[in-house]
């Protein structure tokens, strides 16, 4: 039985890919800060939940040790919550934006390096996003070239996906790999047009989350494979 870890899952893209990786027979963690939106969340998928506060030591901490203890491993853990700051920017949405999106990620991966240890093909996908892509940022082509509203939002998923470049090479045995899943219609991009059905996102995810062993690491990619850094 594979045991995944999702962050953020009570909505979204987490949600959907807790609902996926559900029907592929994982044992699914839904991670949620606020516990009766994760538990209501888990019931309706059939998944288990798990309290978890990506910028809380104690209460990732706790998480990890919970799940740990009465799965005896992680096999897989989806870096998925995430926060995007719109307005002027100041120190405490800084503050926020980089401590949910890019701390957030160190607190979980440390905290489940243990239990991951112990899994016999262990992976972290880290859900970055595009948008933190220097070479998209610099692309008069590239939409991203064009977005000017989320300047902390798209340097802390800068800072995420080197954490997965590092993170990567510091452990060898495990798999890292930062992902783009799409531009999607959620709660996050409620105040923008378009964006497509959470379900098609979801499945880019659980592509990234079910690699073979031999599968890569270190890698920064949307649906289309290859994203320049
Ligand atoms: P969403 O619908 O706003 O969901 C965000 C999730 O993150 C929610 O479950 C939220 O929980 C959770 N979260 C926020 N802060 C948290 C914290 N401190 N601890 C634990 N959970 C926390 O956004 P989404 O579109 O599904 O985004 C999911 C991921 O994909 C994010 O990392 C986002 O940056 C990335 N992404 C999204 C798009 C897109 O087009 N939507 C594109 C590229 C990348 P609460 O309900 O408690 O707030």
């Amino acid at each position: 039985m594979t045991v995944t870890l999702i962050t953020g899952a009570n909505r979204g893209i987490g949600f959907e890919t807790a609902r996926q990786l559900l029907a592929l027979g994982h044992t699914v963690y839904i991670g949620a800060r606020d516990a009766e939106r994760g538990e209501k969340a888990a019931a309706e998928l059939g998944a288990r939940f798990v309290q978890l506060d990506v910028t809380d030591d104690a209460s990732v901490g706790q998480a990890l040790e919970t799940i740990g203890r009465t799965e005896g491993a992680l096999d897989v853990l989806i870096n998925n919550a995430g926060v995007m700051a719109t307005g002027v920017p100041d120190g405490p949405s800084a503050l926020r934006s980089f401590d949910t999106n890019a701390v957030g990620i160190v607190r979980v991966t440390e905290a489940a390096l243990p239990w991951l240890r112990r899994s016999a093909n262990p992976m972290v996908v880290n859900i970055t996003s595009s948008m933190g892509s220097f070479w998209a940022a610099t692309t008069p082509e590239r939409p991203e070239f064009h977005i000017t509203s989320g300047p902390l939002y798209a340097a802390s998923k800068s800072a995420a996906t080197m954490l997965t470049v590092q993170y990567a090479k510091a452990h060898p045995g495990i798999k890292f790999n930062a992902l783009e899943p799409g531009y999607t219609a959620t709660d996050m991009t409620a105040e923008m047009e378009g964006g497509r059905p959470v379900e098609e996102s979801a499945a880019v995810v659980v592509r990234m989350a079910t690699l073979d062993v031999d599968g890569p690491t270190g890698t920064y990619s949307d649906e289309n494979g290859v994203l320049p850094w």
